[in-house]
């Protein structure tokens, strides 16, 4: 269960009526309860139940990060971790990619979803070596499941390892894979207000990559307002306006992986 975002079997809901949060147990019942209960305590002391599990659960993934930084770095390993909302063009961009040799290195890919091992067909297609996660209820990639995908790979001194992280732009902004660099996606199709609306993952970007931008014509997306707020959010981010269907764009990636 991912203990973070209560996006497991042990699944928490807010009743959008009353504001209660209620508990849906893996028997399907569901009860109410305040913020301030805890199991096997007086509902009138305040829990702190919740935060210091979900510290745990993070403080534990960033120590297994920093071991496949370690990892990565002694064997001159870079590594992307590649975010996005569902549809904004992960894959795609990687397809390209991979099939225009854009990077200067073999490029080995760990994909992330909750089920099917579509992307990693398509990425073998391309003609990298992918090794697929299901991530089940979860919602993110963590340090414990690239262990894993990086143990399957067993990707050359030098390689680049893209981590492409399961669609979502809340619990992966959290989550530290040990990566070199964090890549956010965004599609000019999902509006310009992303930004504003999920500000730890613009927060914590590197590159924000604007994909589409052969469909601008066609949707009021503002590139300029959305720019201004991811800049306000992280002033350190760089900014890259792209279409990978046309190919507007793609040098100015190429060059970026060419200096990790
Ligand atoms: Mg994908």
């Amino acid at each position: 269960m991912c203990a973070t975002c209560g996006c497991g079997v042990d699944e928490v809901r807010v009743d959008g009526e009353t504001g209660e949060y209620l508990h849906v147990h893996e028997d399907g019942t569901v009860h109410a309860h305040g913020h301030e209960h805890e199991h096997g305590h007086s509902h009138d002391e305040p829990h702190t139940h919740t935060i210091d599990l979900e510290t745990a659960v993070l403080a534990k993934n960033d120590e297994l990060a920093a071991a496949n930084r370690l990892w990565m770095a002694e064997r001159g390993i870079a590594a992307v971790n590649l975010m996005s909302s569902p549809g904004a063009g992960k894959t795609s961009l990687l397809e390209r990619t991979i099939k225009e040799n854009g990077a200067t290195r073999s490029i080995s890919v760990v994909e992330g979803d909750q089920e099917t091992h579509y992307d990693a067909e398509r990425i073998r297609a391309a003609g990298a070596r992918a090794v697929q996660i299901n991530t089940g209820s979860g919602c993110h990639l963590d340090a414990t499941m690239v262990r894993r995908g990086l143990d399957t790979l067993e990707p050359a001194d030098g390689d680049l390892v893209v981590l492409e992280n399961v669609g979502n732009l809340v619990c992966p902004a959290l989550f530290d894979l040990g990566e070199t660099k964090k890549v956010v996606i965004v599609s000019i199709t999902e509006g310009d207000d992303k930004p504003l609306k999920y500000p730890h993952m613009f927060a914590a970007a590197d590159l924000v990559v604007v994909n589409k931008t052969d469909l601008l014509p066609y949707v009021d997306f503002d590139v300029d307002k959305c720019e201004k707020d991811a800049r306000s959010l992280n002033s350190r981010l760089e900014w890259l306006p792209m279409s990978v269907r046309t190919g507007e764009g793609l040098d100015g990636w190429y060059g970026w992986l060419g200096e990790l």
